[in-house]
């Protein structure tokens, strides 16, 4: 098949033998093409806010004489310096997450209570400023196999997501629920909602659907929480799926299955397609 790679050995032994191996490479092939297409994107990514801090130092240079332009420059160096720190804290968990979970014999039982009360508080600030209530609903038994650390990370990336992209006072909900299958984590808000045409692109890595568009706090996204959340669903076994409106609202579903069986975890060379 076209969209495999595969060696054939081939040695004869003797005059009567021929000994054939078949090596099939594709999981290999894909793991190196993946990491060439990620080291690529990532330095393309980083060209932009390093150009920009590398102009604005010059600008405040070029500036001495006005101390109201030095301030503002000033002030858009720190927003592009908090960028870059934000995207190389988001590429160190996506390598972390690929290193550390390929291990699942390190999973231990996670109470997801504790993790939505954890990304809850995490994002406490943010809700604040922006006058959200967020709402908690937890039913069923919520614990799972698996890395505690990734998988607050993930509800926190869903959690922040949901509160920035609502309009101030709205409401923001978390649900989980736990059944025999395992774990359902849903984070729905009312905000602006994403374009159905857009909806599958929004978990690749740095991917944003409005790059323009700024956070009130700073220069926009890094476009890399959401394959953060991706990632670590995948490594559990699980999913993450999206519904959403335009001018209605969005909600994001997490399913983390209660035992991951080996092979599943093994078996995901396109993690984060
Ligand atoms: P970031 O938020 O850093 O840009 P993400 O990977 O978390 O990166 O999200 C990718 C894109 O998906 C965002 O740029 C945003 O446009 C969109 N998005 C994510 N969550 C929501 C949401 N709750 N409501 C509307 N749009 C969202």
């Amino acid at each position: 098949r076209a969209d495999r790679h595969v060696t054939v050995h081939v040695s004869v032994l003797g005059n009567r033998y021929i000994l054939v191996v078949v090596e099939d490479r594709t999981r290999a092939v894909l793991a190196e093409t993946m990491r060439r297409d990620f080291t690529a994107n990532v330095s393309h990514e980083l060209k932009t806010p390093i150009s920009a801090v590398l102009l604005l130092a010059e600008a405040i240079h070029d500036s001495a004489d006005d101390p109201e332009a030095v301030r503002h420059f000033a002030d858009r160096l720190g927003e592009e310096a908090d960028r870059l720190r934000r995207m190389v804290g988001g590429i160190l968990a996506l390598s972390r997450i690929e290193s550390e979970l390929d291990e699942p014999e390190t999973f231990a039982p996670v109470d997801l209570r504790s993790i939505v009360d954890g990304a809850v508080s995490a994002t406490g600030v943010a809700a604040e400023g922006r006058n959200i209530s967020v709402t908690v609903r937890t039913q069923g038994d919520l614990v799972v196999r698996g890395d505690a650390d990734a998988l607050e990370s993930a509800v926190t990336n869903l959690l922040s997501n949901a509160i920035e992209h609502s309009p101030h006072g709205a409401d923001v909900g978390v649900q989980a629920t736990g059944d025999a299958d395992g774990v359902t984590v849903i984070v729905s808000d009312q905000g602006e909602g994403i374009p159905k045409a857009k909806q599958e692109r929004v978990f690749e890595r740095f991917y944003r659907v409005d790059p323009a568009r700024s956070r009130e706090s700073g220069t926009g996204g890094t476009g890399l929480g959401l394959s953060i959340v991706k990632h670590v669903a995948l490594r559990h076994g699980g999913s993450v799926s999206l519904w959403s409106k335009v001018g209605v609202g969005s909600s994001f579903t997490l399913r983390l299955p209660r035992e991951q069986a080996a092979d599943v975890l093994a078996s995901e060379p396109d993690a984060d397609r």
